[in-house]
């Protein structure tokens, strides 16, 4: 990822559901002034995306959350999610949440947890914590594993039942398992689902959109050999839509290539729009309703 050059292209009153803060500050970013910056520029809510399980980075996200929440003429409106990403169910990167999903642990309503779904468990049940993820399946990048990310997906998802807390969904090549896991009757989800960095194909969004689920569309909508996601994009009722970044990953095509972030986002609303053949701030308006339905705690202004 190229250093960030290009300025911020925001809207007024815009949202960001999906972005990792943690990872912007790997990269060098100073994440309080750039949530400033962002908020000055018109970004009123951002959902931050924690998959880090040590206790020393958590409070960071803690403190981070708790500042914003204090000062909010000065922040955007953080949410917090908390979760096992499908690439590290399987322990490899070391993840502490994840000891018990390899060797077996039972699920929140079953026996004991062993000790890392414990920690998840009890992070998940947090007032501060608004949604479970991302987690979901991966099969481009993780074939071999498809049992243990199935497994960690089966126990958050329980964790999004238990705490009526919203889920964060990671499909990539694995539509049909996500399919049947959702789709099941007992994993019903009662405060809703998202489907982030939407990818897959139009027989998924009609399954998910019987469940309830909103769709979120990322920088890659905006690529130039990326008609497919904009036919995606225009299945989407305009009512089940939702807008991110998956910072710092897939900036748009006006700045591809450098390091994305939520000021950025401007330019993946421009695409929307135009996939739905509305005006921007009939989209931007749409986008914000469809937030606030989804997490009723925002209490955003000025919504009709
Ligand atoms: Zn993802
Ligand atoms: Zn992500």
């Amino acid at each position: 990822m190229k250093p960030i050059t290009s300025p911020n292209h925001l809207y007024p009153g815009l949202y960001d559901s999906h972005c990792h803060l943690f990872l912007l500050r790997k990269v060098g970013l100073d994440v309080r002034a750039v949530l400033r910056q962002w908020r000055a520029d018109g970004l009123e809510s951002l959902m931050n995306i924690a998959l880090e399980p040590s206790e020393e980075d958590w409070n960071w996200h803690l403190d981070l959350l708790r500042e914003c929440r204090n000062q909010p003429e000065l922040y955007p409106k953080l949410l917090l999610a908390v979760g096992i990403h499908p690439n590290d169910a399987d322990g490899s990167s070391g993840s502490r949440y994840v000891s018990a999903a390899v060797t077996g642990g039972s699920g929140p309503d079953g026996d004991a947890p062993e000790p890392g779904l414990e920690l998840l468990a009890r992070r998940a049940a947090m007032e501060e914590v608004q949604a479970i993820g991302e987690t979901g399946l991966d099969y481009y990048r993780a074939e071999e594993n498809k049992e243990l990310q199935q497994k960690s997906l089966e126990f958050q998802i329980g964790l999004a039942r238990q705490h009526r807390k919203v889920l964060v969904i990671h499909n990539r090549d694995s539509d049909e398992d996500i399919r049947d896991l959702l789709c099941r009757s007992e994993n019903q989800l009662p405060a809703g689902g998202i489907m982030h960095c939407f990818s897959g194909n139009p027989a998924l969004i009609d399954a998910l959109l019987d469940k309830g689920f909103y769709f979120s569309f990322a920088g890659n909508v905006s690529y130039k050999n990326a008609e497919n996601l904009r036919h995606a994009a225009g299945l989407v009722p305009a009512e089940r839509l939702l807008i991110e970044t998956d910072a710092p990953f897939l900036a748009p095509q006006p700045v591809r290539g450098q390091i994305n972030h939520s000021g950025f986002i401007g330019h993946t609303m421009d695409v929307l729009a135009r996939c739905h053949g509305m005006e921007t701030e009939t989209m931007l308006a749409q986008l914000r309703r469809n937030w606030q339905r989804l997490f009723p705690c925002l209490d955003l202004n000025d919504l009709d």
